[in-house]
């Protein structure tokens, strides 16, 4: 590992050299998604240039040349994740597919009528609908954990809802709304003292911090390579090998496929069984690439870099009249969820943007916990390692323009 230095990583990302509206480009949407490195970049284009073939190491030599680099991809993945196997891996699109190929795989073979699922108010859409689709299938019920004024979740609260009927616990592992880093390690123990099995989303965790699925002890991990970095089209799902092995498949078709006849089809184990038809390879292995680009710095570097970069900005942005941060939870990663007097989210979205600021102002797919807080928007500036103080000071240079009414809105 290099010395951490916000510009000189900056550097590697040849986009954010980009100007915009003659400004130079000041990434700030990075819970959206993040950019990409030159070594990704350069990753994709020579697996197009040298590996490109579909997977079936036998065939000639390419296919092997492809075969191995998405399965060294697979091994990589594994090991971000402290996942005991690289078997445990499924490459799927997102993590929004990945969890609908929970919620309807492990969901279709263990959750009947009169059984529940628990989710967090702090969900995304991709972590609310599968499952509600999930409910209006079967008959069971979705109960949702409260979170207090703060934005985090209420434990004491989120026990009384499990029971003996709880099938599963959906929660995320970093709220893309609000920024709130939820307990759940400690929100796994009790689910599974309750016999329920666990997904943890980790589509914003994965960039900000350590991610160990083994401590966790989570039976289901998802997260979407283009917020680490890598490319969109690609996302992981983990699983135990346990309830892996014992997860129907979801989709059918070539690759998940042992035996064929007319009569009867004897599928691959994991992590085959759940692969069906050719992937996104280049993608995968350009999620490899991100992979190893982010542990060339550390997470436990960035984890420390962001933080002190999160508590700078929430302490300058405060400073801004009018200012109401949405989410104030003790433990927050990467998110400065905000609405400002008299200014439509929108609006200041798109004065920023005329800065070269770029922000998410909207619901964010998280319409329940906005409302939750009596909001319909926000402005969302999300940090990642290398945005830099200079970011955060223009950033709030801008807002106090926009409030003094000095930046047309
Ligand atoms: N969960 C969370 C917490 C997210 O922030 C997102 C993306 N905004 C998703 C799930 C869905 O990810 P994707 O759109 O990449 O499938």
């Amino acid at each position: 590992t290099r010395p951490f230095d916000p510009y000189t990583v900056k550097r590697d990302f040849p986009i954010l050299q980009e100007k915009v509206h003659g400004k130079p480009l000041v990434w700030l949407d990075n819970a959206a998604t993040t950019q990409k490195p030159q070594s990704v970049i350069d990753r994709i284009s020579y697996f197009y240039e040298h590996e490109n073939s579909n997977i079936h190491r036998a065939a000639h030599d390419l296919a092997a040349r492809a075969t191995d680099a998405y399965e060294v991809a697979r091994q990589k993945t594994a090991r971000f994740l402290n996942a005991g196997s690289e078997r445990d891996i499924i490459f799927v699109r997102g993590a929004t597919e990945g969890i609908n190929l929970v919620a309807k795989a492990w969901g279709g073979r263990n959750v009947k009528e009169g059984d529940e699922i628990v989710i967090t108010w702090l969900e995304h859409h991709a972590n609310i609908v599968p499952w509600q689709q999930l409910c209006g299938a079967t008959g069971a019920k979705l109960r949702v954990a409260p979170v207090d004024n703060t934005g985090q979740v209420i434990l004491e609260e989120y026990e009384r809802l499990l029971g003996p009927r709880t099938r599963i616990v959906a929660m995320p592992q970093v709220s893309n709304a609000l920024g709130t880093i939820v307990p759940v390690q400690e929100m796994t123990a009790i689910a599974h003292r309750y016999g329920a099995c666990v997904l943890v989303d980790g589509a914003q965790s994965v960039s900000h911090m350590p991610v160990d699925v083994q401590t966790i002890d989570c039976d289901f991990f998802v997260f979407s390579g283009h917020k680490v970095f890598g490319p969109t089209g690609i996302g992981v799902v983990y699983g135990k090998p346990d309830v892996l092995a014992h997860m129907p498949p979801w989709q059918g078709g070539g690759n998940m496929i042992a035996d064929v006849t007319f009569e009867k089809t004897i599928y691959q184990p994991p992590p085959n069984r759940f692969e069906a038809g050719t992937g996104n390879i280049a993608d995968a292995v350009g999620l490899g690439a991100a992979i190893d680009y982010v542990e060339s710095i550390g997470r436990e570097i960035i984890d420390r870099y962001e933080h002190e970069l999160l508590v700078y900005a929430t302490e300058k942005m405060l400073t801004v009249p009018g200012l109401t941060m949405i989410g104030t939870a003790k433990d927050k990663a990467s998110v400065l969820s905000f609405v400002l007097d008299g200014c439509r989210s929108e609006d200041v979205g798109k004065a920023l943007n005329q800065e070269g600021i770029a922000v998410r102002a909207g619901h964010h797919c998280a319409q329940p916990i906005l409302r939750r807080f009596g909001v319909e928007t926000t402005v969302r500036p999300s940090l990642a390692f290398y945005n830099t103080k200079d970011d955060v000071d223009l950033l709030v240079a801008t807002l106090h323009r926009i409030q003094a009414g000095r930046v047309k809105r």
